[in-house]
């Protein structure tokens, strides 16, 4: 028999209609003859209620007891969407992350699972339940709750997708998909029909909110097919799979990190252990640096700039200043009024001239680039804030993003048969399972 992860973020139970409209997106799979269970998160802003409650009494809330707060909206949630399936009539069983078996390091808010035991899932569905599982939370080796990082529940779906060896994995959110750049930035972004694993983690480090970053990785590690869809519509959908969308096209998305601060360090000694003297401070703060561009030396020394995020920039100055008094030599200049503009695609790491594109497109629109990053698959540029959404515009229309490639084929929902032909050496079988 087939089997189905279904997954609803909090918008798709938002309220209790809604909870009612997805119990029937769950029961008509039953009808089809599928083993369901769904993922649920909590209803609505509730997990951000939740949250600004405890700042209410506090401003360094313990993370256990965070844990012990947070996986209460999970818990709300399946048991209305049991009652809901009871209610037109099906069989269902609601379980937290501790009753599944969902275990999980001890990193109090930031938990990772580290194995699913499914037995109980099993005998549940065999019994002829809808399975409804907590999202976002798991347990500790001290049975101690633990939650899975802000919109954790995609990463729920995703591992118990893995570990039922599901035939889908359906992200059932408040979009109709994936889209070639933020459709509320850009208006002619393109629902894409699918995209791989790879770029959509390259595009969700940009910014693209579409899913949990782990979730991603979880769903490559393991060969799981995501298919994200819209709550709200029969729409196809976008799936994340392995491979592209096309084979040819060397871009697949875009996207503007609109908050960047760029620091410059001019004039520092040009020998060994200089930057690490920078960035071990920098890192000592636990900020993210991004981009980083040493010029070749003149006269011994060295000018090193680097990104942060906007709202770390005055926490990273300080950490400069130390290195450049500690160092005895260098100027520091800073921007906070800049923008990553970044293209993303497979294709390009066996394509030339991709980047040549990029710049012919900003050069186009005398869009001035203040630095530059590449990676095996993404191309990003640094602009004046204001040419963000111009920059973006640009690539977009220069890469046609707009248009649907030629090659692309319609999205397919995994049905038995091909998931059963489908390569699923690397997911596991055993009633427990480890990542
Ligand atoms: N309820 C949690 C959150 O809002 C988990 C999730 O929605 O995936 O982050
Ligand atoms: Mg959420």
């Amino acid at each position: 028999m087939s089997l189905i992860v279904q997954k609803f973020g909090g918008t798709s139970v938002a309220d209790c209609e809604k909870i009612l409209a997805a119990a029937r997106k769950a029961i008509r799979a039953h009808q089809e003859g599928h083993q369901v269970v769904m993922v649920v998160s909590a209803m609505g802003k509730q997990t951000d209620q939740l949250i600004q409650l405890a700042s209410q009494i506090t401003d360094r809330p313990a993370a256990r007891e965070m844990d012990m707060l947070l996986s209460t909206g999970e818990q709300v949630s399946v048991s209305l969407m049991a009652m809901a399936i009871h209610s037109l009539g099906y069989q269902a069983v609601s379980l937290t992350g501790a009753q599944i078996g969902i275990r999980t390091d001890a990193i109090h808010t930031k938990a990772r699972i580290k194995s699913i035991s499914t037995d109980r899932l099993r005998q549940l569905l065999d019994q002829g339940n809808i399975v409804i599982a907590a999202g976002f939370q798991g347990i500790d080796e001290h049975l101690d709750i633990t939650t899975l990082g802000r919109g954790g529940s995609d990463t729920t779906a995703v591992a118990l997708a893995a570990v039922l060896d599901a035939d889908a994995c359906e992200i059932y959110t408040d979009v109709d998909g994936v889209y070639t750049t933020d459709p509320r930035v850009l208006p002619e972004a393109r629902q894409v029909d699918r995209i791989s694993y790879d770029e959509m983690l390259e595009l969700a480090s940009l910014g693209a909110s579409v899913m949990h970053n782990r979730s991603i990785e979880f769903a490559k590690k393991f060969g799981v097919p995501i298919h994200v869809r819209s709550s709200f519509s029969d729409a196809p959908g976008s799936m994340i799979v392995g491979e592209p969308e096309s084979d040819d096209r060397p871009v697949c998305g875009a996207a503007v990190t609109k908050h960047e601060a760029r620091i410059s360090v001019l004039g520092v000694p040009d020998r060994p252990g200089v930057s690490l003297q920078i960035f071990s401070r920098v890192a000592e703060r636990n900020v993210t640096v991004d981009m980083i561009v040493q010029n070749v030396s003149e006269a011994g020394h060295a000018d090193i700039s680097f990104t942060v995020p906007r709202d770390e920039m005055q926490i990273t100055l300080e950490a400069v200043q130390e290195a450049v008094d500690s160092l005895g030599a260098g100027r520091i200049t800073h921007d906070d009024n800049v923008s990553k503009v970044s293209v993303v695609g497979l294709g390009m790491a066996h394509q030339t001239g991709v980047a040549e594109k990029m710049f012919a497109a900003l050069a186009a629109e005398k869009i001035n680039i203040q630095m530059i990053s590449t990676s095996e698959i993404k191309i990003s540029v640094l602009v004046e804030r204001d040419a963000a959404l111009p920059a973006l515009r640009a690539v977009h229309a220069a890469f046609e993003l707009a248009k649907k490639p030629a090659t692309s084929l319609a999205v397919q929902t995994p049905t038995r048969e091909s998931a059963d032909a489908a390569d699923v050496a690397s997911r596991c079988r055993a009633s427990t399972w480890r990542t």
